[in-house]
């Protein structure tokens, strides 16, 4: 192997380890984020332990990041690691820096996009399930019996930890009630409970 090369390799590895930090940190917000991280960073691995060594006695040289990244010389047997090409491989650290930057700021933006359309989504969920919601109290004579005629929305459907359920809180003439909403899988009521201390009622909700 040309004796550069073990730097060019050293900085392509080096540049998928830092790419797969900023990999890792996205990979909350979508998992292919992280499975993008998890092969920077086996690849990393894989070039630091097949490349990364002295081109003259194979010795390994340390994968962390070291005095050895700057060295001339092999620790271990004191031969050149390095030839007169180092102005041209600057150059390439440069280009690979930009890359992994730019790569980095297209995944964080469509990251961004990805969110921001999710809670539209979620957004657009809850003010459904509260109209609906609101309109099947307002035909049950049982509910306007207990909590009264009239009533208002104190605290929006929050969704819960409970998988499929929403709880509203509205303030009726007579009383206030916790609304709990149940939803099936395509995000349609089947259950509405309205409770209080003292009783529930259940409303089934056929689609
Ligand atoms: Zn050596």
């Amino acid at each position: 192997m040309e004796e550069n090369n073990i730097f060019k390799m050293r900085r392509i590895a080096l540049s998928l380890l830092y790419l797969s930090i900023i990999m890792f940190i996205l990979g909350a917000i979508r998992v292919i984020f992280g499975i993008i991280g998890g092969l920077c960073i086996s690849s990393f691995f894989y070039l630091s332990l097949v490349y990364w060594r002295c081109p003259t006695c194979t010795k390994g040289l340390p994968i962390r990041h070291s005095s050895i990244d700057k060295a001339i010389y092999c620790p271990y047997c004191g031969n050149k690691l390095i030839n007169d090409t180092e102005e041209a491989s600057s150059k390439n650290t440069i280009v690979l820096l930009i890359l992994v930057i730019v790569f980095a700021i297209i995944c964080t933006l469509y990251a961004k996009k990805e969110i921001s359309k999710e809670d539209a989504i979620k957004a657009n969920i809850i003010d459904s399930l509260k109209v609906q919601t609101l309109e099947i109290l307002q035909g049950n004579e049982e509910v306007k019996k207990y909590i009264g005629a009239s009533y208002e929305v104190i605290s929006e459907p929050m969704e819960l930890t409970i998988e499929d359920t929403y709880l509203m809180v509205i303030e009726g003439d007579k009383k206030d009630a916790w609304i709990w909403i149940i939803i099936d899988d395509n995000n349609e009521i089947s259950q509405i409970k309205v409770s209080e201390d003292d009783k529930e009622i259940v409303i089934r909700v056929n689609n």
